[in-house]
């Protein structure tokens, strides 16, 4: 997807979709709040079904968890949040808007949109403040600061205060991880770029428990294999790269960091940060909770705190990546067309299975075939309109595979196969379609 006009087009296209919504739409919207829609929400639970059967499902050193979102107002005081997790704020007293300090030189001033704010002669900026970026609630009727909690703004500090729970019920030795998905908050100042930066978004988080002399070596290992992932999934390498962060760029304990970035319309930006944190944050919840939570060797009799490495992505925010990275306009015998080229393992939608016309048994026949796959894949039935019509329909959705029934069906037993990018037909047999997309697939 090239440039920003695309952008504007994929916007629509997950509007009218069925995709994305904006949050609270028929009351205005809530900025920085989206909703996933029929065709979104399958698409961003193939995103975190891929995640966690390539990261939990098929290891052995993997663990899963899913834990509060509300959590003891001690953890973010540990970790370091409720102090340091902040941006700087500017605000303009001419036009009340607020902005983020470090993203004033990629703002634009609402009074004169060809001017940073600051630049025009009317801007009046304030100093730079503080501004905390976790969400506060209160637990119980009495709302003071006393039962004063936060919205998680990370899924990673529950994988942190769990960990000896972990050990002890489930018997995992270092090295291990333990994964978690789930939802995140964070009072952004300026969300935009669609849901690259929501306000309430998803992460795929794991922490990584290793022996310190290993370390390196796994912060190696988890750097390289979580870019390929993305590879694997379809992110070309022209628009992926990694990036290992400047001495100057890491947190005080961090050992080492690399973002994943993807190449959007409008540039660059993160998809999943991988850092060797060392043992700042066991280290951190031991001396807050006054736990112990290092971990006893039983072959070595050894004792000591796990280092950690954890790659930290944004289920969200890799949907959009996955959106930009499908998106693609074509002219085919002098029409244009508009096709989602999703991975496999992503697309919503498998199949799409339509009689060629609603006569002559064909419906009854498809419907036989769409409630027998419908056993395995999520399956799409459409028997209105003109058959290009319905594959143009599926091609925006991000179809693989269109299934028609038709005349020769009743007496051959076999169906078209349409497959989305190359637009290739193929008669199979009808026995045959479950096992053909079992293959192609990869299910
Ligand atoms: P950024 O610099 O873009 O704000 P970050 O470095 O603060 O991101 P992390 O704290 O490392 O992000 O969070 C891990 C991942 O969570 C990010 O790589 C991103 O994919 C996702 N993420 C973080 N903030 C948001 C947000 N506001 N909206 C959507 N996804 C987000």
């Amino acid at each position: 997807m090239a440039d920003a006009t695309a952008m504007e087009k994929l916007v629509s296209l997950c509007k009218r979709r069925g995709f994305i919504f904006p949050g609270s739409e028929i009351y205005d919207g809530l900025k920085g709040t989206w909703d996933y829609g029929p065709l979104g929400v399958e698409l961003l639970r193939n995103v975190k079904n891929a995640w966690w059967q390539d990261n939990v499902t098929t290891r052995e050193d993997i663990v899963g968890l899913d834990s509060a979102i509300l959590m003891h107002r001690k953890v973010w005081q540990a970790s370091g949040h409720e102090s340091n997790f902040t941006d700087p704020l500017v605000d303009c007293k001419t036009c009340k808007e607020r902005f983020r300090q470090d993203q004033i030189p990629e703002s634009q001033c609402p009074k004169k949109p060809s001017k940073h704010p600051g630049e025009f002669h009317e801007c009046q900026l304030t100093e730079a403040r503080k501004f905390n970026l976790m969400f506060k609630t209160f637990v119980g009727p009495l709302e003071d600061s006393a039962t004063q909690v936060y919205l998680r703004p990370e899924t990673a500090q529950g994988i942190f205060v769990n960990f000896k729970n972990v050990v002890d019920s489930s018997r995992m030795k270092v090295p291990f991880g333990i994964a978690q998905i789930g939802k995140s908050f964070r009072n952004e100042i300026t969300p935009k770029q669609f849901i690259f930066r929501s306000r309430e978004f998803e992460q795929m988080e794991i922490e990584f428990f290793c022996k310190p002399e290993t370390s390196q070596e796994w912060y190696k290992t988890w750097r390289d294999g979580r870019f390929k992932w993305y590879q694997d999934l379809g992110l070309k390498s022209d628009n992926l790269r990694l990036r290992e962060h400047g001495k100057e760029e890491l947190a005080f304990y961090s050992i080492g960091t690399s973002d994943v970035e993807y190449k959007f319309p409008w540039g660059w930006g993160e998809l999943e940060g991988i850092a060797h944190r060392g043992d700042y944050d066991l280290k951190q919840h031991m001396q807050f909770s006054g736990k112990d939570l290092s971990f006893f060797d039983d072959e070595t009799k050894e004792r000591f705190v796990p280092h950690v490495i954890e790659p930290s992505a944004g289920a969200t925010r890799s949907v959009l990546a996955f959106l930009c990275e499908a998106y693609a306009e074509e002219m085919v015998e002098g029409e244009s067309r508009t096709v989602l080229r999703f991975h496999p393992r992503l697309a919503p939608v498998k199949a799409a299975i339509f009689p060629l016309v609603k006569k002559e048994g064909m419906p009854e026949r498809s419907m036989a075939l769409y409630k027998d796959l419908q056993k395995n894949f999520n399956v799409f039935y459409d028997e209105k309109g003109a058959v290009g019509r319905r594959y143009r329909r599926q091609d925006e959705a991000g179809t693989p595979f269109c299934i028609t029934i038709d005349g020769q069906t009743a007496t051959d037993q076999t169906v078209t196969v349409r497959e989305r990018d190359s637009m290739k037909q193929e008669r199979i047999a009808v026995d045959k379609v479950k096992n053909y997309l079992f293959e192609k697939l990869g299910a």
